[in-house]
């Protein structure tokens, strides 16, 4: 396999970087100078290794300023590596941003918008589209040995199941969330699984991916292995055990208290990771990224987004820009702060190319390898411009400027970021133009992305819709800008977007959907 590609033409970082980038832009390349250079015969691929914390705010960790909290494990990782300032995720909630992070694509391309609620209630069609590569696929392809110790929320179904999209191994849940006591304590969502079979997991759940996590390593040792570790702390039930408890002693708000004991539980777990790693002496030959895969909750449980505005949920910085480090000895440099913006899309093309893989344009990644920017040998920024979409809410982010639409506020806001990180001065009055110059490029973007294949999970969590109901969930998917009533742009059929239109004005209001679905059903 190795050798058939060495065999193809070979080709500088410099090279996939213009590959990737115009790949991203839509550009064809001929598929030959597509090739990616691969790692001479006698060294071996590195392993790759992706924590993913859950719920985990900006100002979470040591590190990045939390001060009552330790967290020297994870906090080493930055240490030993690159500290992204600017590092964002795809989408302020779980589901959407896994569904970015596997596939490096932005996940609206493919519908995947929303949560999906619990599975009881989950949309019939929920899970990542089966059209998707995932980055476990990708490395299984390339000779990896592929696994998932964690949480999964990409679908339910047994076709959406890991083991059906790349990972040779799962330990965990499939679920959004889930209890971290042991049996006799309620679960919230199931049971653990090992690959498809529930077992009853006797430890702290965060104990417990710790130790499958390091097995995965050890059995795997001799060849190159991706684990992905996709912890569900510190994400609700708010719940720890006595050892970590007591570590907090001096935290007198129980909320806090538990959430600390959660956290370092997560950086034990963290710890035990890297010491394996040393352990086998694959410490410099694996390429470990961590981040979270959202802003914190702060109400809920005290994760902290400072200096950010907003949090999990919102497009408001707080929401969507998080802890996120790289660490690859020698490869990357050590104690490095990056400021440009980067995202988890691009963890995708990095361990992809790490691995020795090719990048054809035909993949349509969003993300590029971050490495030849680390490294210094480019000098430019990865992204000129992230977009982000959640049904009504988005914001765009184009070098330092940022313009946010949430629901239920009159009009977009526009900040700029590099002298007001915390988003506090709307300069939309002030600089209409730059306003204007914004949301013109992402409107561009959204032309290209999918319908939302699924509704949000607060609605869908509600039950099943009645017929009214269920109609206003699909006209609020819609009705992308959230003023009530869909454009020719918002509604994807022509035809009936006339005969809806009853009055000819050119939008077509909720009433004239209600009225259009009470007469005689057309078809286009
Ligand atoms: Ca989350």
């Amino acid at each position: 396999m190795s050798e058939r590609r060495n065999a193809r033409i070979k080709l500088t970082r410099r090279d996939f970087l213009t590959i990737s980038g115009a790949a991203a832009a839509g550009i064809a390349f001929p598929s030959a100078i597509a090739a990616q250079a691969v790692p001479g015969p006698n060294k071996r691929k590195p392993n790759i290794v992706l924590i993913l914390a859950d719920d985990l705010g900006y100002a979470g960790l040591g590190v990045q300023g939390c001060t009552d909290i330790r967290t020297p494990n994870i906090d080493s990782i930055a240490k030993n590596g690159v500290r992204f300032t600017n590092g964002y995720v795809s989408c302020p909630l779980c589901s959407p941003t896994r569904a970015g992070l596997l596939t490096g694509r932005y996940q609206q391309r493919f519908g995947h918008e929303f949560n999906p609620g619990p599975e009881s209630s989950a949309h019939p069609d929920f899970g990542l589209p089966l059209t998707e590569v995932t980055i476990a696929d990708r490395l299984k392809s390339l000779g990896y040995a592929t696994g998932i110790v964690g949480k999964w929320h990409l679908g339910y179904k047994p076709q959406f199941h890991p083991q059906k999209r790349g990972f040779d191994e799962f330990v965990g849940f499939l679920a959004g969330a889930h209890s971290y006591l042991p049996a006799t304590e309620a679960r919230m969502s199931g049971s653990i699984l090992r690959g498809t079979e529930a077992m009853n997991e006797p430890e702290y759940l965060t104990d417990a991916f710790a130790r499958d996590a390091v097995s995965f390593m050890e059995r795997h040792k001799s060849v190159p292995f991706f684990l992905y570790l996709a912890f569900n702390a510190v994400h609700t039930p708010l719940q720890a055990t006595e050892k970590y408890l007591s570590r907090f002693s001096a935290i007198t708000d129980g909320t806090r208290r538990t959430h600390a004991a959660m956290l370092s539980a997560m950086d034990d777990a963290v710890g035990a990771v890297l010491a394996k790693l040393r352990e086998i002496e694959a410490e410099k030959n694996t390429l470990i990224f961590f981040m979270s895969d959202n802003g914190g909750p702060t109400r809920q449980t005290t994760s902290s987004n400072a200096p950010l505005r907003g949090y999990k949920g919102q497009m408001f910085e707080g929401g969507i820009r998080v802890p996120f480090f790289v660490q690859w000895k020698g490869q990357v440099p050590s104690g490095k702060i990056y400021d440009h913006p980067v995202t988890s899309l691009d963890i995708y093309p990095t361990a992809v190319v790490a691995a020795g893989g090719m990048v054809p344009p035909d993949w349509k990644l969003d993300g590029v390898n971050l490495v030849p920017y680390l490294t210094g040998e480019n000098a430019g920024q990865p992204h000129e411009t992230l977009y982000w979409r959640m049904g009504a809410n988005h914001a765009i982010r184009h070098a330092d400027w940022k313009l946010v639409v949430e629901r239920g506020e009159p009009r977009p806001r526009l900040f700029n970021l590099a002298d007001d990180i915390g988003e506090k001065n709307d300069l939309s009055d002030k600089v209409p133009d730059k306003a204007k110059e914004l949301d013109t490029l992402w409107q561009t973007w959204n032309a290209q992305l999918a319908q939302p294949k699924w509704v949000r999970q607060a609605a869908s969590a509600q039950g099943p819709a009645s017929g009214g109901e269920a109609l206003q969930l699909r006209f609020r998917a819609l009705d992308r800008n959230n003023d009530g009533k869909l454009t020719s742009e918002e509604f994807p059929r022509p035809q009936v977007f006339k005969q809806m239109d009853k009055d000819g004005d050119g939008v077509v209001t909720f009433s004239e959907t209600q009225e259009h679905l009470r007469g005689p059903v057309t078809r286009e």
